[in-house]
């Protein structure tokens, strides 16, 4: 398939913002696609070049898609730079230099979405030495055989900033629209701007086969594959494998003993909360993979892990769910989740960190045993086989703490001592409940004592005055709503340090921010929102001022979360309870 047939859904989408019509549009180009570029076609309609939880990035920033485009359309790095600033946006940049070079040589071969997804796909592997002039390079051969508009949304791909707001929920939607939409009477009314379906219970069993076997694929190519190709039973098929990690199982809140019991019933099993990172785990006999709860795989920063797990898990294929807890090496105490993340983006010196901040792994769950799926088992089956399989052995791995019981009063006792012992709180799990990837259905809940921090992505930051004007030292915040929109919850710049050594400073702040500016104006700069950090509070205000409608009375930065992602982002719903919550006290 021709690239320009892509680019023509592109901008169809770019001229909409309404989902159903943006679903619309993409179950209509589904259906058309062959086969064998249904994958590629719908990797790139997500702006991506590799699967979510593929490693692997093709590392391009800014100012060298800057030189790239320079190459490519003869114009001054001053002229591109000037453009840039003006529209925010290199996409549009090189679009317009690119149309105002073109005009005599049009004509050259069409790119074919194969050819771009190569290519893309080939930046990633270069590496080393004199690599980003080979990028340069690589980019500015594409962009040469690129009409204006196809290089708009190729800059913009890579660039990993593609505008078109199309979310994983539309995707999944127009799977089935595309797929089951004709065995379903399901027709979008763009009049009514509605879809009009016979029978709404039969379409949320297709959806949610839809969304299961992309639960399991994280990756909607071979979902749409299975779909297209062999229909509900082909989703159905679908397995998972070792080595591609599934969303992970996600908690809700409960605020005391009672509500735990409510919600798993009794009796039910407590457990530690551990303040570390998540680890999914994979097992292949010596072929050890580790992923964060965002999928990304972190098997070469934690090395005693792949050991650990060698040694001390006895079976040769497993896939695990745990949490990896930081602890001191003199006091044998843990450490708060700071200590260790640090080690999630690490590229070098990665012995001496594992060193420094070595981690212990809880585990706390089994969803592939002998490489099958075991996540329709109840809990306490798999836990039953957890047990049998791990050798607990102190500070590399171990079974989570944990009591199963009917009684309030022991429950009272273990939440104190998990407390006591530098942990969060506790979990509690339902024991006949199936292991349920990427939903937050309430089959473990979490009991945390007090307020909560929020996680908040930063949208904007500006520059400081004096002696911090080198450094982005005021940072707003924002919550997200339902629709994946980010709304301003306010500003904070208390908590970072002057020093590095003192802990996340301004620097080391300015310095995550910096490549991901969209926008300057004056002293203020638009940024992706890419960095969330933890952020404490006093209190939560209702604010005229924020489009969230809620203020944060002395916000203050906790610590960096680069575990999660914008998606991890607190929901503006979680504001509002804890506004009402502060109501009632
Ligand atoms: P939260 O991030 O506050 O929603 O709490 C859920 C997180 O707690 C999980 O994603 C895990 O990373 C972590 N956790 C710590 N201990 C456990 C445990 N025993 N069982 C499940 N999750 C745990």
């Amino acid at each position: 398939m021709h690239y320009s047939k892509l680019v023509e859904i592109y901008e169809k989408l770019d001229a909409t913002t309404k989902r159903l019509e943006q679903t619309d549009v993409i179950s209509k180009f589904l259906k058309e696609v062959d086969v064998a570029d249904l994958g590629i076609t719908i990797l790139l309609l997500e702006g991506r070049i590799f699967p979510r939880w593929d490693e692997r990035e093709v590392g391009i920033a800014s100012k060298t898609m800057l030189k790239a485009i320079c190459v490519v359309s003869g114009e001054p790095i001053s002229r591109i730079n000037f453009e840039w600033k003006k529209t925010g946006d290199l996409g549009t940049v090189s679009y317009n230099l690119i149309k105002k070079k073109k005009q005599s040589t049009l004509g050259s071969h069409e790119l074919t979405v194969k050819k771009v997804l190569k290519n893309l796909m080939e930046l990633a592997a270069i590496e080393g030495h004199g690599s980003v002039d080979r990028k340069i390079s690589l980019v500015a051969e594409l962009l040469t055989s690129a009409k204006p508009n196809e290089a708009k949304y190729i800059v913009r791909t890579i660039l990993n900033d593609m505008r078109i707001g199309v979310g994983e929920g539309t995707i999944r939607d127009a799977i089935v629209w595309a797929f089951f939409g004709d065995k379903l009477k399901a027709e979008y009314s763009k009049e009514e701007h509605k879809l009009m379906v016979e029978d709404r219970a039969k379409y949320n069993e297709y959806a949610d086969a839809v969304q299961k076997a992309y639960d399991i694929a994280n990756d909607f190519a071979p979902v749409a594959e299975a779909a297209k190709k062999h229909g509900l039973s082909g989703l159905e098929k679908m397995e998972m494998q070792i080595g591609v990690p599934l969303k992970v199982m996600l908690a809700l809140k409960v605020d005391n003993i009672d509500e735990g019991f409510e919600r798993c019933g009794r009796p039910a099993e407590f457990e530690f909360k551990y303040d570390g990172m998540r680890m999914q785990i994979h097992k292949n006999n010596n072929d050890i993979k580790i992923f964060t709860r965002r999928l990304e795989n972190v098997t070469a920063q934690f090395p005693e892990v792949v050991e650990a797990v060698k040694k001390y898990v006895k079976e040769s294929k497993v896939v695990l769910d745990s949490e990896a807890v930081g602890y001191s090496r003199k006091t044998w105490r843990y450490l708060p989740f700071q200590s260790i993340s640090q080690r999630i983006k690490r590229k070098y010196g990665i012995e001496k960190m594992s060193e420094q901040y070595p981690v212990e792994v809880n585990v706390f769950d089994i969803i592939n045993y002998k490489g099958k799926s075991i996540i329709s088992k109840p809990f306490e089956e798999r836990k039953e086989i957890l047990k049998k399989i791990i050798k607990n052995t102190a500070k590399k791995i171990v079974l989570a703490k944990s009591i199963t019981t009917s009684d309030k009063k022991e429950v009272q006792n273990f939440y104190e001592e998990a407390i006591d012992s530098g942990n969060e709180g506790l979990m509690i799990k339902k024991l006949d409940a199936p292991y349920k990837p990427g939903a937050r259905v309430g089959f473990m809940v979490k009991l945390k004592p007090a307020k909560e921090n929020l996680d908040l992505v930063i949208i904007k930051a500006e520059w400081g005055e004096g002696k911090r004007s080198k450094w982005l030292s005021s940072y707003t915040l924002a919550c997200r709503d339902d629709e994946g929109n980010f709304l301003e919850v306010g500003k904070v710049s208390t908590g970072l340090k002057e020093k590095r050594e003192e802990g996340l400073s301004f620097a080391e702040m300015t310095d995550l921010l910096k490549p991901l500016i969209k926008k300057e104006e004056g002293k203020e700069v638009m940024l992706k929102p890419k960095i969330v950090i933890e952020v404490g509070y006093e209190e939560i205000q209702k604010s005229p001022t924020y489009s969230s409608g809620y203020a944060l009375r002395f916000p203050r930065v906790i610590q960096l979360r680069d575990d999660k992602s914008s998606d991890d982002v607190s929901p503006l719903k979680m504001l509002e309870a804890f506004y009402n919550e502060q109501k009632k006290k």
